[in-house]
């Protein structure tokens, strides 16, 4: 699966692609991930990417034409076919398991990253598929927000985290459940008291196990 994301702010994304499983997915090359500078599709001296709003307002708003070249220039990978193309947006869909397992059936996801006060409306309305949030509040740009969207897509791409039959779990239309998890040791002590792993988790009765996770869990949708 192919990941293009296109922002000013490139070297946000070196050190998060250079850890963890993110690493290990580029290099088994179960994901590729492009991170474009928006600069390169402007055609003035200054590289402008941002202009004052129409009828007054405070702050920048990113233009429409370098977002419209790049978007035209990076979907031809795909050859228009398998393309998801995502804004994000504090006025978009909120981001959930289900989006990501919609996502995750694509070819290739270019993800634009706004900053400034905004983008102008035009690429919501005739570039971007969707528009995007991550939830009720508003960031100074649209970067973390790809970081979680490439994170949550390549954790359901086959091979990147755990096994088959996991990631069928994570994709269920019903959704899953995550449930609290304990590792050893059995006793922790903690300010002066022992705090113990709840003894079902550790009676071996699978059935009674799987009872306590349902009710302890959230289903992940
Ligand atoms: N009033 C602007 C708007 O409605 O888009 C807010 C701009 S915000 C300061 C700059 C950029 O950060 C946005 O264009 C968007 O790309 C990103 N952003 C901020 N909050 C976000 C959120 N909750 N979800 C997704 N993207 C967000």
């Amino acid at each position: 699966m192919r990941f293009d994301i296109i922002t000013i702010f490139p070297s946000l994304f070196t050190p998060f692609l250079k850890e963890s499983l993110i690493k290990r997915a580029l290099e088994d090359g179960r994901i590729t991930v492009n991170i474009h500078d928006l600069r390169k599709w402007t055609t003035d001296p200054h590289k402008t990417v941002d202009d004052k709003p129409f009828g007054g307002g405070s702050g920048m708003v990113m233009k429409a034409e370098p977002i419209y070249k790049a978007v035209t220039d990076i979907r031809k990978y795909s050859e228009g076919k398998g393309v998801k193309i995502i804004l994000f947006t504090p006025r978009g869909k909120k981001f959930n398991q289900k989006k990501a397992a919609d996502f995750a059936e694509y070819r290739q996801v270019i993800m634009i990253c706004g900053r400034y006060e905004g983008v102008d409306e035009r690429v919501a309305q005739y570039i971007a598929d969707e528009k995007i949030s991550i939830g009720n509040y508003v960031l100074m740009g649209g970067e973390l927000p790809a970081m979680i969207v490439l994170e949550t897509v390549s954790r359901l791409v086959p091979g990147v985290v755990g096994k088959k039959e996991f990631l069928e779990e994570r994709k269920k239309e019903e959704g899953f459940v995550e449930y609290p998890q304990y590792t050893k040791p059995e006793s922790v002590t903690i300010d002066g008291v022992k705090r113990r792993v709840p003894k079902i988790l550790l009676s071996g009765n699978h059935e009674k196990i799987k009872k306590w996770k349902d009710k302890k869990g959230k289903t992940i949708k």
